[in-house]
């Protein structure tokens, strides 16, 4: 875990959770999600699932060589190969299964419960809405997140600043009273934190857990 930046407003503070790879660790589940819709984008296009998954890794090292090496989510990846975002939505809704991989998860509820006593929590994530409710769900915290911002709430992919933009009002807080919580900088850190936001980098999961004792 990182803490990079802490937020300079501490009353009636909040906490934006990217969801994959943060609230929970399974590679397996996390793979699936790249795969499936570039394999749906490899039927689509005629061309072998390698050929596409080629073309996806091309496209990452020339943004990553042209960005400072900063990494690019996979909606704005399928956006600049034809793919927009209603349509992406629609593609994850279809191809996404955490109901196959995950499961109830008691010490993040316990973390959460904590948590809620203080800050105001979202999740924020590139992940459908839907998909996000069913994903929390099944983890056992969806009654503790009082809001959502998903990929269909601006149809814009993070890290946009639009999306923590709607989350702190959705939450009715400034921007300097959000702390953002992922896995990815790029994605997840570095533009709320040039909004004003803290930034918090964790490894999976198991990072999450101690959050209620460093932020309590
Ligand atoms: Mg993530």
């Amino acid at each position: 875990m990182k803490i990079y930046a802490l937020p300079a407003e501490k009353t009636n503070p909040a906490l934006f959770f990217d969801m994959d790879c943060t609230l929970y660790t399974h590679d397996e589940y996390a793979r699936s999600q790249i795969d499936l819709p570039v394999m749906r984008l490899a039927q689509m296009r005629g061309k072998s699932f390698e050929q596409m998954k080629s073309e996806v890794a091309e496209y990452r090292k020339t943004w990553a060589d042209t960005h400072n090496g900063e990494s690019v989510s996979l909606g704005n990846i399928f956006l600049s190969f034809g793919i927009s975002i209603k349509d992406m939505v629609h593609m994850r809704e279809e191809l996404y299964r955490p109901e196959d991989y995950l499961t109830e998860d008691k010490h993040l509820r316990f973390t959460l419960t904590r948590l809620v006593s203080r800050y105001k929590l979202a999740v924020v994530t590139n992940n459908p809405v839907s998909v996000a409710v069913r994903t929390l769900t099944i983890l056992g915290v969806n009654d503790i997140i009082c809001k959502i911002v998903g990929l269909d709430t601006c149809y814009l992919s993070k890290p946009d600043k639009e999306i923590y933009l709607k989350a702190a009002q959705l939450c009715g807080v400034s921007p300097r009273q959000c702390i953002s919580v992922g896995d990815r900088y790029d994605i997840d850190l570095a533009v709320p934190i040039k909004l004003g936001m803290g930034g918090i980098l964790v490894d999976g999961v198991k990072d999450v857990y101690s959050l209620s004792d460093i932020l309590l």
